[in-house]
């Protein structure tokens, strides 16, 4: 059979040939077999970069060329020692530069592992989450409103369902799909209307499909090649600094030229000039620079994986420390999303309900009297429809495994929606459960969704009567209602006890309840009902739940935290005015003086009218997700960077349009998690608070040792051009000088890279996004302490020229050694904005580390008699390296106290 014409199949036949149960699913066991013979459910990759082609890369690199080229050069000139020499130091930088971009590519690769798309199955009949590319051909998929459809699907049930097929048909409008049979022949994909394909969008409903390709045998597979498009992970940042590196290269190659025309005017060997001319060129050129940047943010983003962060656009480290706003959902990522209903209001009473968590116990208590619901028709039918609309399950055990334990003592766990879950657990407490209402068959459900904030399901009856039941948000409710249930009767709802339920909402809210109100309505028999406005009108009210939701503990914290790093919180939800606001005064959101304004206001508001306040605004209460887009582009005018987050199919162009779109990780759709660029593990607001610091931190760090490369190049390019100007000996030998490039500048910039966060990265205000990485004296600081670098090695150079002026090995080896001990001590100066004596020189052990290797390696240099000859040096003695010490300390050293000296200075000058 042509499994293109799996349309024209019957559900049962489908199921037939897939071999599969339409209840229970596969068995773990076949499907690993399945998994086996087919495959992963994965579209073919473009080919990956091997190791070994990123291995040959670093050899490709120009300077390295220019120095195969000298050595070259070297080799036909008989000087082969220099030769081996060169080629030696160009392999090992090779594989230096070949680990540090492999581990880069690793990490990157895992990354992209972690957000890698999950899908629902039932296998040995449990309802699990999988990853989307264990799927094979038989599995039951479940799919709602915000999945991508993992694979190719017959579709087996559908209820409300639509779903977009733009990336297979070019069609953007979304097309409801059904379960039954198609019975014409050759029917196009766009018309295949129980079918469901890979990568399209669901964009409401939910439904279920028994699944009939994966992999490359997709419809989605046939064009893969088509639709692989692979982003740019760079960040500004590393452009910026690609660019940056094109102009240094001309500097040093310019002032590298000065320095051999100067060597040679003053009659110095011309080879020698030519070598030590390559040698600088390549040594004051920073080409690991962009490799090093890369696994700063690699290992950054590791960090932040651990912290729960999930980065998902490498970019966005970059952002991070810039945000200045965040835009945060309430439910679930500032509150726990644990809900327990406290509150009930029917017949114009109110009911307290007792008992924690999830279990279903606890009693109604009226006016300190205990009420039983079965004495109470109003109160029964309430919790009936809480259970019958409803899609949450409350069940046994941990995780759902059944124990023997009595009701008290078991445990209780909800899956599905909280809310959901949260009246599934108050109707429990009266014994109302799916169980005993069996007599009601549903027979469609008009699924929750943020814009509408109703769900309802059309019921029937074992005798045959019809019922619609809905739940929804009591504002939105009521104004569907024109019959209220009092006193046993249904009355019309009059002016006055719509005005008692709105107050007693109030109340509820004031006390931060997340209000809920019941209906439902009959329905008269003929009477078709095809969509939610059919449903959802004429309706009779039964009553309002309350429940609360706490604030997560950490959450407060992290609000402050962010206050003082000078970032605004901004609670975005879709419940009443009132219960956000008291969250978000706990939470210490909204500060006196700070406006809340609803979703109705932000619709009637102008948009001059909103410029005007949206920077006082704190809590927007009762918006839809559209109202989150107008509310990012409006900081965005004003300047801000802004955080946004989102969980819905609808706040996935509010995520894209943000500086930083954030999603949730558990409770996300895939549409929203593929719109974000940061994706919270734990789906709470803490972790953004986190990850900002993170940011921060990567920022910082990559300063500190683009300060300390630059700096060292300077350095280096300073010394030789002020000795060849002022016609001194060459201070240091062309291979010194690649010396110091590969093992002095590369390991300690590594460490740099690792470095802990200073002490006030969440204390100072966000940088601003256009802030250029050598601002805040980080240009000023690279070209001093270089210069001091420069002068003070050539210092110590001169100095024991003229005690031996025919020893000019021992004075270069003084050079030599100078220059790489005050970069050594320089790169702890690094670690800090302010002076070196402002951290703990110990704290960054790898730093330490990479500091004693350098220093033991360059003893081997000077003292081992075998590398002696190589590196044109000799032994130095105690007082000469008490003398290159204290040159080697003065650009730290002398900085250092000039900056204790003006902050004492300063200190007074405030005091
Ligand atoms: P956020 O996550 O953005 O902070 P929220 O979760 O409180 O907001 P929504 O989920 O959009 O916002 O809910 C808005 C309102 O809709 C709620 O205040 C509640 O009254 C109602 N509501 C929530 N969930 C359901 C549901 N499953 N069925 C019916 N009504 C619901």
């Amino acid at each position: 059979m042509d499994t293109n014409q799996w349309y024209n199949l019957t559900i049962q036949e489908c199921i037939d040939r897939m071999q599969t149960d339409p209840v229970k699913g596969l068995s773990s066991k076949e499907a690993s077999i399945r998994l086996e013979q087919v495959g992963e459910n994965i579209l073919q990759e473009k080919q990956k970069v091997s190791p070994f082609v990123i291995l040959l890369n670093q050899f490709k690199d120009f300077m390295v060329l220019v120095l195969l080229a000298a050595t070259l050069i070297s080799g036909l000139l008989g000087e082969y020692t220099d030769a081996i020499t060169i080629i030696a130091i160009v392999i090992i930088n090779g594989i230096l530069g070949f680990i540090q971009e492999y581990r880069a590519e690793k990490s990157l690769g895992a990354l992209k592992e972690l957000t890698a798309p999950t899908a629902h199955v039932v296998r040995d009949g449990e309802l699990m989450q999988i990853q989307a590319k264990q799927i094979v051909p038989g599995d039951l998929v479940y799919f709602e409103g915000g999945d991508r459809i993992p694979a190719d699907l017959r579709i087996l049930t559908s209820q409300g369902l639509q779903i977009e097929e733009s990336a297979l048909t070019g069609e953007s409008v979304p097309v409801s799909k059904i379960d039954g049979v198609i019975s014409q022949q050759e029917v196009p994909l766009g018309d295949q209307k129980n079918m469901a394909f890979m990568g399209t969008l669901v964009t409401r409903g939910t439904g279920q499909g028994v699944v009939t390709g994966t992999g490359m045998h997709t419809e989605m597979g046939k064009i893969a090649d088509l639709i692989q498009t692979t982003d740019s992970m760079q960040t500004p940042l590393q452009q910026r600094l690609e660019q940056l590196g094109k102009i240094l290269i001309v500097i040093a190659l310019a002032l590298t030229a000065v320095v051999v025309i100067a060597g040679i005017m003053h009659n110095h060997n011309p080879y020698q000039m030519f070598l030590a001319g390559v040698s600088l060129a390549v040594a004051a050129i920073p080409e690991g620079l962009p490799a090093i940047v890369t696994i700063a943010l690699a290992l950054g983003v590791q960090r932040m994986i651990k912290r729960k962060a999930i980065v998902r656009k490498l970019p966005s480290v970059e952002t991070l420390g810039c945000a200045s706003v965040i835009c945060s959902d309430k439910t679930g990522t500032l509150t726990q999303n644990k809900m327990t209903v406290r509150e009930l209001w029917v017949e114009g009473k109110q009911i307290e309900v007792s008992g924690t968590g999830y279990q279903p116990l606890g009693n109604f208590i009226l006016e300190g009297k205990e009420v039983y619901p079965d004495r109470h028709a109003a109160l029964m039918k309430l919790l009936e429809i809480n259970v019958l609309c409803n899609n949450a399950r409350l069940v046994e055990g941990k995780e759902g495994k059944k124990s023997i334990l009595s009701r008290e003592k078991k445990e209780w766990t909800i899956i599905g929606d909280p809310t959901e879950g949260a009246l599934m657990v108050v109707s429990a407490k009266a014994r109302i459960e799916p169980n005993s209402l069996l007599q009601w068959e549903r027979l469609k459900e008009f699924p929750f969704d943020s814009e509408r904030k109703m769900m309802s399901v059309l019921l029937r009856h074992r005798k045959g009567e019809q019922m619609v039941g809905v739940k929804g948000a009591p504002d939105v409710l009521l104004a569907r209602c024109t019959h209220i249930l009092w006193n046993g009767k249904v009355s019309i709802l009059t002016p006055t006890i719509r005005k008692e339920i709105m107050e007693s909402n109030q109340h509820m809210a004031e006390q931060a309840l997340r209000v809920l109100g019941v209906a439902y309505r009959d329905v008269a028999s003929g009477e078709r009902i095809v969509d939610e406005n059919q449903a959802e009108n004429k309706l009779v009210f039964v009553g309002l739940c309350g429940m609360i939701d706490p604030p997560r503990e950490e959450v407060k914290e992290a609000i402050r935290k962010c206050r003082v790093a000078g970032i605004k919180t901004v609670m975005i939800t879709g419940d009443h005015q009132t219960t956000a606001e008291a969250i978000a005064r706990q939470l210490g959101i909204l500060p006196r003086g700070g406006l809340t304004i609803n979703g109705q206001d932000l619709y009637n508001m102008s948009d001059e009218e909103f410029d005007k306040k949206v920077e006082q605004i704190y809590v927007y209460a009762r918006v839809s997700p559209e109202h989150k887009l107008k509310i990012v582009r409006a900081l965005q005018a004003k300047g801000h960077v802004v955080a946004m987050t989102g969980d819905g199919v609808n706040d996935a162009p509010a995520i894209k349009a943000a500086n930083i779109g954030i999603a949730m990780g558990i409770t996300g759709t895939d549409v929203s998690k593929e719109a974000s660029s940061l994706v919270l593990a734990d789906d709470n607001f803490a972790t953004i608070e986190a990850a900002i610091e993170e940011g921060r931190t990567i920022y910082d760090n990559i300063r500190k040792f683009i300060r300390y490369l630059l700096a060292s190049n300077v350095g280096e390019i300073l010394v030789m051009f002020f000795a060849m100007i002022a016609g001194m000996p060459l201070p240091l030998v062309p291979i010194q000088i690649l010396w110091v490039n590969l093992v002095t500048d590369g390991l300690p910039a590594m460490a740099l890279g690792v470095d802990q966060a200073e002490g006030n990265t969440m204390k100072r205000p966000p940088r601003p996004s256009r802030e250029s990485i050598f601002a805040r004296g980080l240009g000023w600081k690279i070209l001093s302490r270089g210069f001091l670098i420069g002068i003070c090695t050539l210092g110590a150079f001169w100095i024991t020229l003229q005690a031996n002026p025919d020893d000019l090995t021992k004075a270069q080896t003084m050079a030599f050694a100078t220059l790489v001990m005050a970069q050594l001590i320089h790169v702890f100066d690094c670690r800090s904005e302010r002076t070196v004596f402002h951290r703990n020189p110990l704290q960054n052990k790898w730093l330490v580390v990479a500091v004693i290797v350098s220093v033991l390696l360059l003893i081997g240099v000077i003292y081992l008699e075998p590398l002696q000859p190589i590196f044109k040096t000799v032994a130095l003695d105690i007082q000469e390296w008490f003398i290159l010490l204290i040159f080697a300390a003065i650009p730290t050293v002398a900085v250092g106290v000039m900056g204790l000296l003006w902050d004492a200075l300063k200190g007074r000058r405030t005091a």
